[in-house]
């Protein structure tokens, strides 16, 4: 039996247990598609438009409220906080949902989800990559409890900044050797503290109490459908409103009208365009000559960015976010991820680029030796082109000669 077909009926089987919360009748299951044109609007000129919600629900869903899980990975705090974005719509989620795990806002324990039956979550939201041993265990142990997976945000969807860490060759020890060893501050720490050897976090240590443990760090970050399986995908760093406001409406359909979910694989508040196509500055497709960081233009308001000298991976970019930061004239660094027909954002947005560098063999003020000065502007290109999907790239990690 398929995904779709095992939840049918789960649901069909509780909604024969139990008795019905309020007098609202819910609607027939309409066609698994009907939900994904809500959630892929591709007609949208200039990015997607918040789904119409209508009026605060009222009260909890007829067959009772659908459970939600809420989980922070290896991300900074802001996809979590990105979901207050919904402001009065908070409300609607409570009444909506039990949220039961969410930590940075519910006392829900490790334990309290483990003793839930498989599959009793409806909607688990994860955000934050999986660069730790804690990660994985939590990540798949909301997989097995969960029906519908939502990977939240890009550090869940394509590694995103964390993933940086990928570039360190010597992977976890290098990592935390420089973070305890070299910063200033930790330097500072340990020639003070530290007289035999440096203090670096240990997966465990022993103290008079008992053991102490800390989740082992890996040498690869990975986003989360390297890790387990996903249902759906809502990119951005953090996920606008508009698209959290689809997800919303997804559920409540599902959970107060029975109407299907989108099917499996929706990236929800996208676009099918690039971000150029969002973006309201006109191109001219101008020799570059110089790369600039914003700071160092005063930019036209109407021209492309790289019309001026500055990197923006708009073309190899997904829309959807209605080109947020060109519009106030800051490139964009790809956090919707790669367009459709793109497989690799960075290369293909470095690709494009390139292809406007001077490169005229007959004139020797544009030959290799201006590219050679040009390339030598930008710093660091892997960290620029790829800053939000270093886990996705063919590239994935740097390694050390040998194959370490
Ligand atoms: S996607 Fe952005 S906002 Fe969300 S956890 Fe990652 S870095 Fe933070
Ligand atoms: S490259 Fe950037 S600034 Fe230029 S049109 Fe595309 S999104 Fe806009
Ligand atoms: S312009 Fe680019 S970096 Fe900025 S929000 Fe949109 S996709 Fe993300």
């Amino acid at each position: 039996m398929g995904w779709w077909a095992d939840r049918k009926k789960k649901k069909e089987e509780e909604k024969a247990a139990k008795p019905v919360a309020s007098e609202k009748k819910a609607a027939p299951v309409k066609a698994v598609d009907s939900g994904a044109s809500e959630c892929v609007a591709d007609k949208e000129p200039v990015g997607l438009a918040a789904a119409d919600l209508g009026p605060l629900l009222p009260g909890a869903p007829p067959n009772g409220k659908v459970n939600l899980a809420i989980y922070w990975a290896a991300g900074c705090g802001g996809c979590d906080v990105s979901i207050l974005d919904t402001n009065e719509r908070i409300l609607t989620i409570g009444d909506m949902a039990n949220i039961v795990m969410w930590p940075i806002a519910v006392d829900g324990k490790e334990k309290d989800i483990a003793a839930m039956e498989d599959g009793s979550i409806t909607v688990s939201m994860i955000n934050g990559a999986v660069r730790n041993s804690e990660n994985e265990h939590m990540v798949k142990l909301l997989r097995k409890k969960s029906l519908i997976v939502v990977s939240y945000g890009t550090c869940a969807c394509f590694g995103g900044t964390p993933a940086l860490a990928n570039l360190v060759p010597g992977g976890k020890n290098e990592i935390l050797d420089y973070v305890y060893t070299e910063t200033p501050s930790s330097a500072a720490f340990q020639k003070k503290y530290s007289n035999v050897k440096p203090t670096i976090p240990q997966t465990s240590t022993t103290v008079p109490e008992g053991e102490l443990t800390l989740p082992s760090l890996y040498d690869t970050v990975y986003s989360l459908d390297q890790v387990i399986d996903v249902d759906y995908y809502i990119p951005g760093c953090p996920p606008m409103q508009e698209s959290i406001s689809h997800l919303l409406k997804a559920v409540a359909d599902f959970a107060y009208n029975g109407v299907a979910l989108p099917p499996k694989g929706t990236m929800v508040g996208v676009t099918s365009k690039t971000l150029c196509e969002e973006c309201p500055r006109k191109k001219e497709y101008k020799r570059i000559v110089e790369v600039k960081e914003p700071y160092q233009v005063d930019t036209n308001n109407d021209q492309c960015l790289v019309d001026q000298g500055i990197l923006c991976l708009g073309s190899a970019t997904m829309g959807g976010c209605g080109a947020k930061c060109t519009r106030v004239g800051q490139p964009c660094r790809g956090c919707y991820g790669p367009s459709p027909d793109v497989q690799e954002i960075g290369s293909s947005a470095f690709t494009a680029i390139a292809s406007l560098f001077p490169v005229i063999d007959e004139d020797p003020l544009m030959g290799e030796d201006k590219v050679d000065e040009i390339m030598s502007q930008i710093k660091d290109p892997l960290g620029y082109f790829y800053a939000f999907s270093m886990s996705k790239s063919l590239i994935r990690r740097s390694v050390k000669e040998g194959g370490q």
